[in-house]
């Protein structure tokens, strides 16, 4: 399945997005898009390596990059100026992970046919390669193509041209194995040894001079060349983090040693063979609609390159490894959106991500005791160190004498709860009692304790209040209904867990070990039945309390967006009734069954005119719910335009990089919308399909309780088999 750009002019904010959407990664570190033979601002991105900065308090770090391949063509750079002429063509091909480019260059009657083959190796996690072919027409002479690793990459602060370079350079080398640098960041000292390495194929007649300059540590080969020769070149690059290996420069230098004694083919041959089983593993197909097929899978394929399967613990930023956006931050995009996928699809995946909040679980404690809660508070945004990463302010003005406050660390909560949920969900599809025994239990149980010191007392009520729900239009509100909704869902699972742990030995240590009580327990069920919920008696649930006495806005039908909105009630938008994002529709889609029909449709029906869905992980859980509700029209639009979230640049960000809560959010309404797939124990306990008329049949593999299982669904008999 390929996706393909062609081009006649380059544009620099065009490339950004282009970096973005035809990024390869591997889990453990990423090489966006951008087209090797012009500079960029992006170098790489290292899974886990993140820095001190100002206001965002760490971010991933813009590492030093090691794709650029610059050609000189008989002393003139090949560049992509007005005088020359030019096409440029870049094919993804997701079912191989292979980004390839063809490029033909035309100046002043010398022609350059460029063809590269780029990959970033799924099994080998410290390699990448690329493999490139040049055409020299029009002239005899000399060839040089420069191959560096450019160490000057840095990432944006305020104002955006101010920048930080997160690294220092410890030692650069060369030698026969290749060219190579070592980088150290600033304050955790997160050493990464990069190397690369530029062969001819087929020549030993080549000049190879080493360069060494402040930002720059590489090497040039030059050839002579005759008008019509074809010239292939080979360039490998390792990445290692001393997270893995201690000597990462020696270990990088090694890995291309290694590359090189394989050659090109064999170590070509075993990335695609890595993403072809994969793919064959999902057999994914919908007879009947190829392109919302694509669209799965264009989705799937980025989401599938954040998992490094060798590590027992995956962080998926926001924006994935493909760019700064977010600034490498983990929301509860990661939980609540892409747990489905990685649960259901890639199996494994569902605990390694679930592990990075387990690795987390002590910062989260001290973090509720600092605030002077019992139990554990997960952070709205999170780092590589478990500590919160949320923006309080961001400045408007260099010397930061304006700023806007940002309440979301402080007020959304709900993440604590969200990943109680997500433990929840794990362990219904998979029945893994190992995992819940070592860490999930005590989520669970923490969470609930957080709760437990946090809600007060009122009017007979518990109620929680100045929090944020994830409508961000609204802070400071009291009884947020998603936050409440999940609340009492955190307590219930803690009764839940509690009760079943008398059935189990290794759970009821965890109970000792905890030491909850039974007037703990007394306490939690207290909370979950007498929790304030915002809904009168006919099922309308108010977002928050009050919020019905907000100016009223209704967006007209098929308007999308913030812009359908004008902008003088946008800029007052807490004043109105409008919603960022799925807010109450989020809850009833992710706790379906623990609605009302009739409820679930009055408040879906409600909020659907009333959403901008400002955020992208908006659209997909409200296609899922109206798929839920037999929507099926409205639930297809809304899942097309959310798959296309990437691919369509929808909210004009993509080159700040991918939206990986949206990407999950859109599995997560295909499995549990439109298929109606759910979950008990370790097994499916319902299929219940909502199929567009057009999905004539429906195939996948999933895997449940440790099993893969091929689900069908007919469209026309609505014939399931599993
Ligand atoms: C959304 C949040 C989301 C964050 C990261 C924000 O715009 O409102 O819900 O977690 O983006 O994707």
């Amino acid at each position: 399945m390929k996706f393909i750009y062609k081009q006649n002019k380059l544009d620099y904010r065009m490339e950004e997005k282009l970096g973005t959407l035809l990024t390869l990664a591997n889990g453990r570190f990423s090489i966006r898009g951008e087209l090797e033979l012009i500079p960029s601002r992006y170098g790489i991105f290292v899974s886990n390596v993140y820095d001190y900065a100002p206001v965002y308090y760490r971010e991933i770090v813009n590492l030093p990059r090691p794709i650029g391949v610059y050609i000189i063509v008989n002393g003139e750079p090949l560049v992509f100026s007005k005088e020359a002429k030019y096409h440029i063509e870049r094919i993804l091909d997701i079912n191989k992970g292979v980004l390839s480019t063809k490029i033909t260059w035309e100046r002043g009657g010398k022609k350059v046919l460029y063809e590269s083959t780029r990959i970033v190796h799924k099994k080998n996690k410290f390699l990448a390669g690329l493999r490139f072919k040049i055409k020299t027409m029009g002239f005899n002479g000399k060839l040089t193509i420069i191959s560096p690793i450019e160490l000057d990459k840095t990432n944006p602060s305020f104002p955006e041209h101010v920048t930080i370079r997160h690294y220092k350079v410890l030692d650069k080398v060369d030698s026969k194995q290749g060219v190579g640098v070592i980088v150290e960041t600033h304050d955790k000292k997160y050493r990464v040894g990069i190397a690369s390495l530029l062969r001819p194929s087929g020549r030993n007649d080549f000049e190879r001079i080493f360069i060494e300059t402040g930002n720059v540590v590489g090497e040039s080969i030059i050839l002579d060349v005759n008008d019509g020769d074809e010239h292939v070149f080979t360039k490998y690059i390792s990445v290692v983090r001393n997270i893995d290996v201690d000597n990462v420069l020696e270990n990088a230098l090694n890995v291309l040693v290694d590359a090189l004694d394989k050659g090109w083919n064999t170590v070509y041959e075993e990335h695609v063979e890595a993403w072809e089983s994969i793919w064959r593993e999902i057999d994914l197909s919908i007879e009947g609609d190829p392109y919302a097929e694509k669209l799965l899978k264009f989705n799937a394929f980025h989401l599938l390159q954040l998992v490094d399967d060798e590590k027992d613990y995956i962080m998926i930023p926001a924006r994935g490894l493909h760019g700064i956006g977010y600034r490498g931050h983990v929301f509860w995009d990661t939980d609540i959106y892409t747990l489905p996928f990685y649960t259901l699809i890639v199996g494994k995946a569902g605990r390694l991500v679930l592990n990075y909040r387990c690795n987390l679980l002590g910062k989260a404690i001290e973090y509720a005791r600092s605030l002077g809660y019992n139990g554990a508070r997960f952070p709205w945004e999170c780092a590589d160190d478990g500590y919160e990463a949320a923006p309080n302010e961001i400045p408007l003005d260099v010397l930061g004498k304006e700023k806007i406050p940002i309440y979301t660390g402080i007020e959304e909560e709900h993440i604590t709860a969200d990943i109680a949920f997500a433990v929840d969900y794990y362990y219904n599809a998979t029945g893994d009692d190992y995992f819940m025994e070592r860490c999930g239990l005590k989520i669970i149980f923490e969470s609930a304790r957080y709760w437990a010191s946090r809600v007060k007392m009122k009017n007979g009520f518990y109620v929680l209040e100045k929090v944020m729900g994830p409508d961000e239009y609204h802070g400071h509100v009291n009884n947020s209904f998603y936050t409440n909704i999940l609340v009492k869902k955190n307590m219930d699972l803690a009764i839940r867990y509690y009760y079943a742990s008398r059935r189990k030995k290794k759970w009821l240590q965890v109970v000792r070990e905890l030491g909850i009580t039974l007037n703990e327990v007394n306490l939690w069920k207290e909370i979950r039945d007498k929790i304030y919920i915002p809904c009168n008696k006919d099922g309308f649930c108010e977002e928050f309390e009050g919020y019905m006495e907000l100016k009223d806005y209704v967006i007209e039908d098929e308007c999308f967006g913030e812009q359908c909105v004008p902008r003088e009630i946008l800029n007052r938008v807490e004043e109105t009734k409008l919603v960022k994002q799925a807010d109450v529709v989020a809850a009833m889609f992710i706790l379906y069954d623990e609605f009302k029909k009739d409820v679930i449709r009055k408040n879906f029906e409600y909020y659907v005119k009333r959403t901008t869905h400002a955020s992208s992980l908006s659209l997909p859980f409200y296609a899922g719910l109206a798929a839920r509700l037999g929507l099926i029209d409205l639930a297809y639009k809304y899942f097309i335009r959310a798959a296309e979230t990437d691919l369509n640049d929808i909210y004009g960000n993509t080159e700040h990089g991918f939206h990986v809560g949206a990407a999950g959010g859109v599995w997560y309404a295909f499995l549990h919308g439109f298929l109606g797939i759910t979950l008990k124990n370790g097994e499916i306990k319902s299929i219940e399909p909502r199929l567009p008329d057009h999905w004539k049949r429906v195939s996948l593999n999933i895997i449940v309780g440790g099993n893969k299982k091929k689900v069908v669904v007919e469209n026309k008999e609505n014939v399931i088999h599993v």
